[in-house]
Order: C-alpha cells, then sequence, then structure tokens
C-alpha cells in the first residue's frame, strides 16, 4: 500500500481514474469509447454551420437500420469522401465520382443512402437560395431555440416525435431523400435543436 501513496502524483492518478469511472452517461454511450468521445464532445451541441449539419444529417441517414457505432467508425472516411461536407462540391459530384463511392469499402455500400448525399446536397443548395442558410430553415422548426428535455431515464426518450414528424414532411417537400422522422428527430438530437440528455448523464441540462 505505502509504495502507492510514496507520491503525491500517483495518489493523484488514482484518484482522477476514480473520478473518470464514475461519471455517467445517458446509457447508449457506455457501450464503447467512440460512442463515449462522440457523446461527450459532439452529440446535442447546438451547431449552426451549414456543412456541419449537412455532415450530421448525411450520417443520420447512413445509420438507417444499422448501429450508430457502425457509422461512427466510418466518420473519418465520410469526412474524406465528401471533401469534409463541403455543400457545393458534393452538389458537383460527376458520375466518375459517384462510381468511385459506390466502390469505396470504407464507406456503408448501400446505393441509394450515397446516391441520396449527393442529391440531398443538391437540395440544400437549394434551400440556401430560399432561405439564406441551411441552418436558419432548420432552426426555425424549433424557433430557433433548443427545446430542453428533462428526461429522468433513457427508456423515457422518444424515436420520433410531431416535430421531427414535421420537418421530416418539410424535407421531403424541398426533395431530400433518408429523411425519415426517425432520422430527423435523432438529428434534431445530434445537432443540440433537442436536449436529450438524461438525468442521469453529466451533461443533463447543458448545451456546451
Ligand atoms: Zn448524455
Amino acid at each position: 500500500m505505502n509504495k502507492y501513496i510514496k507520491t503525491g502524483n500517483i495518489v493523484k492518478i488514482i484518484s482522477c481514474r476514480k473520478e473518470a469511472a464514475m461519471i455517467k452517461r445517458c446509457k447508449w454511450a457506455e457501450e464503447h469509447e467512440l460512442l463515449k468521445k462522440y457523446h461527450d464532445q459532439d452529440w446535442g451541441v447546438p451547431i449552426y454551420c451549414d456543412q456541419k449539419l449537412f455532415e450530421y444529417l448525411t450520417l443520420e441517414g447512413a445509420q438507417a437500420g444499422l448501429s450508430w457505432l457502425t457509422v461512427l467508425k466510418k466518420r473519418e472516411h465520410y469526412q474524406k469522401a465528401f471533401h469534409n461536407f463541403s455543400i457545393e462540391r458534393v452538389a458537383a459530384f460527376t458520375t466518375k465520382e459517384l462510381e468511385e463511392l459506390l466502390k469505396n469499402q470504407h464507406l456503408i455500400q448501400h446505393q441509394l443512402k450515397l446516391k441520396s448525399v449527393i442529391h440531398n446536397a443538391n437540395c440544400v443548395l437549394k434551400i440556401q437560395e430560399e432561405f439564406g442558410t441551411f441552418s436558419y430553415f432548420l432552426w426555425s422548426f424549433v424557433d430557433h431555440t433548443t427545446i430542453v428535455n428533462q428526461w429522468t431515464s433513457h427508456l423515457d426518450v422518444p424515436s420520433y416525435n410531431t416535430l421531427s414528424e414535421t420537418l421530416s414532411k418539410s424535407l421531403k417537400s424541398h426533395g431530400f431523400k433518408f429523411i425519415g422522422p426517425t432520422i430527423c428527430y435523432s438529428f434534431m438530437q445530434a445537432a443540440g435543436m433537442i436536449h436529450d440528455h438524461t438525468a442521469e448523464c453529466f451533461k443533463f441540462g447543458t448545451l456546451k
């Protein structure tokens, strides 16, 4: 025992480890280190950048039918393949570039999903023309303010709601694909439009 408390530094390290083990997160984030990092750094932090919002919407669409962890493991490959989600660049993808996407084994190989990214980039450009920014258009669905929920348990958190249905319908009317109500709900959580950290989580009630 003495050798562990011989120096102040070692005592400090032990104490930090104890604290790290005590951090409680939303239940879905506890299963894997990548999920923990994403939960702690990205999920639910309000974003207003069109490029980032386009990335989030694309990743949520890619997830449909798969686990979120599968998508997170491929996130960097998606960022690379889609030029860090430059909307103009992706909207201008050529047939040859699409063919390369369809051969890229680092991406989720689903032809319709991959085609939809290019299609959706063009839809975002039209929204930008009509509303100024994609961000303004999206945030108008929550009156430009995060909806802060107060769920006690992860079991209380819905997978969609009337608001995500409304957003889904609107995106659909603007031509978007892979934007069902469940995808839209996950997207709104991730982009910080809906705050769904549960009471057991250390980020409950914070938007940072
Ligand atoms: Zn949380």
